[in-house]
């Protein structure tokens, strides 16, 4: 990696353009063209027919339930839907593509525009949705390189940015966004790692301030998050390393070498004209009805940016909270089923705190820990909030309870009764060890009373020290400060 890219600065000169290609797998019974089902993980080349894997004379019959995904995704990001669209050949050699060509679509996609919000306000702007069949895969090993078809015709949707992405950062964001669509709507799993939620990187760097795009490199083979961001960086340095030197970059579609975190060249990048697209002769045009679309729309449910404002609305939580409660529908309805089933006297906006920092935190440091196979059910880490509501536990405590009952997963009654957590708020009790500690603690006493009042937190962190620190902070406070009053008087 470049100097530059290590010490993470940008000279200023430039400004970095991305656009994101996005494939999502729609998760169907069955293949897009003929009935093979898709399923992940199966013994390969098992779910292929003679349609999917390019037998001669054989057509293609379109699956409506893709279509349907199709459309809810066009309605979700208010793209404007195309009454009347046509299905492409895209010709291309390559062992993974029986037929040599991928049925897609190219001038006239079912979809155009529309756009995905984030969180700071700004709008990512499609180009546009088509629908297309994923190609099948190349599996690598030491004997060879075989090939398995059970990919090959499943539906995907191919989600095109406009080049209005401004840093790796807002890359990964608008992606984390549009993959909560999908999964809200439940037509794609979005996942990453097995490749059913996909990503191809377009970067370039433009003079600042200029309107005139540079040229692009095209990256490939990005399966998370941080290999997505990662990439990017390393790219847009390489380019400004690069234009810094004089030199042009080079217009390519470049892989990306998780290994070595850098990105390699792979080919020249190619143009439309090289795949030679006409439109695909054993398909009809496709026609969307109104209707059809209307009663889609009717049927979608809540999505993430309605479900955000509405929490900031009826919860008043903030609006960070807002946006990581809605990332995920399982998270969202998780919270929802606190606040329903939590007592009157739990305020919202401490379960929505602690959801997004403690529950999250551990949930996630712990893999076989699901929303849908907590380690902490729901109603016991109510308890628990409960007991922090009310002053029984300090919030330290709190955190130090949860802890054990992710551990041991004991009931958080038992634990602090076991582990003497309670709170003390009797002030009887509060008043004797402050007493003491002020008697031992005369010099600091009279510097109190000459009007150096920060002394105050010294007292309150002896009294602490000495009894274990389970006492209310506010009730220690109030005694403390009666004693201390009385002092002056005397
Ligand atoms: P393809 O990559 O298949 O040739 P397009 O030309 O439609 O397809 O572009 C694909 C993606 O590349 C789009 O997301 C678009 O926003 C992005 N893109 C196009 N030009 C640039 C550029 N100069 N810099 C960064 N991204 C770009
Ligand atoms: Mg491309
Ligand atoms: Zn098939």
């Amino acid at each position: 990696m470049t100097k530059r890219a290590q010490n993470n600065q940008l000279t200023g000169k430039y400004e970095p353009v991305i656009g994101l290609e996005v494939h999502c797998q729609l998760k169907t019974r069955t293949k897009l063209f003929c009935s093979c089902p898709q399923s992940f993980a199966q013994t390969p080349n098992s779910n292929v027919c003679p349609v999917c894997s390019g037998a001669p004379g054989v057509l293609p019959v379109l699956n409506k339930k893709a279509v349907d995904y199709a459309i809810k995704m066009a309605l979700a990001v208010g793209a404007k839907i195309n009454p009347e669209s046509v299905f492409a050949r895209k010709q291309y050699f390559y062992p993974d593509l029986p037929k040599g060509y991928q049925i897609t679509q190219f001038d006239k996609p079912y979809c155009e525009g529309g756009g995905v919000r984030l969180a700071g306000g700004k709008y990512i702007p499609l180009t546009r949705i088509h629908l297309e069949e994923d190609a099948g895969k190349s599996v690598h090993s030491a004997e060879g390189t075989f090939v398995d078809l059970n990919r090959a015709g499943i539906p995907l949707i191919e989600i095109v940015s406009e080049p209005s992405i401004s840093s790796p950062q807002e890359a990964s964001e608008y992606l984390k966004k549009l993959r909560a669509i999908v999964r809200y709507l439940g037509i794609c799993d979005g996942n990453l790692e097995e490749g059913s939620f996909r990503c191809d990187a377009n970067v370039s760097l433009k003079p600042k301030g200029s309107k005139k795009l540079g040229a692009r490199c095209e990256i490939k083979n990005l399966n998370s998050f941080r290999n997505i961001e990662k990439s990017l960086v390393y790219e847009i340095y390489r380019q400004a390393d690069l234009l810094d030197a004089g030199q042009r970059v080079a217009v390519q579609t470049r892989l990306w070498d998780p290994a070595l975190s850098r990105t390699k060249a792979m080919r020249d990048k190619e143009e439309s004209e090289d795949y030679r697209y006409f439109p695909e002769p054993d398909l009809p045009r496709l026609f969307l009805e109104k209707e059809r679309v209307s009663s889609i729309d009717a049927s979608l449910p809540e999505l993430p940016d309605a479900k955000g404002e509405r929490f900031l609305k009826d919860y008043l939580i903030n609006y960070e909270e807002s946006q990581i409660l809605t990332s995920d529908r399982d998270l969202a309805s998780f919270f929802e089923t606190l606040v329903a089933k939590r007592s009157e006297s739990l305020p919202i906006p401490l379960i929505a705190r602690w959801v997004c920092g403690e529950y999250l935190r551990e949930m996630r440091a712990d893999e076989a820990w699901t929303l849908k196979n907590l380690r902490v059910p729901g109603d016991k880490f109510l308890l628990l909030l409960e007991c922090v509501a009310q002053q029984k536990i300090s919030q330290r405590a709190g955190k130090k309870v949860f802890k054990l009952m992710v551990a041991e997963g004991g009931d958080p009654l038992d634990l602090i009764r076991r582990e003497k957590l309670e709170q003390v708020s009797d002030k009887s009790i509060i008043k004797k060890a402050c007493e003491e500690i002020l008697h031992k603690s005369k010099a600091q006493v009279d510097e109190y009373l000459s009007g150096k009042e920060k002394v105050f937190a010294y007292f309150v962190g002896q009294v602490l020290r000495q009894t274990g620190g389970n006492f209310n902070p506010q009730s220690l406070n109030e005694v403390l400060k009666e004693l201390l009053q009385e002092k002056k008087k005397q």
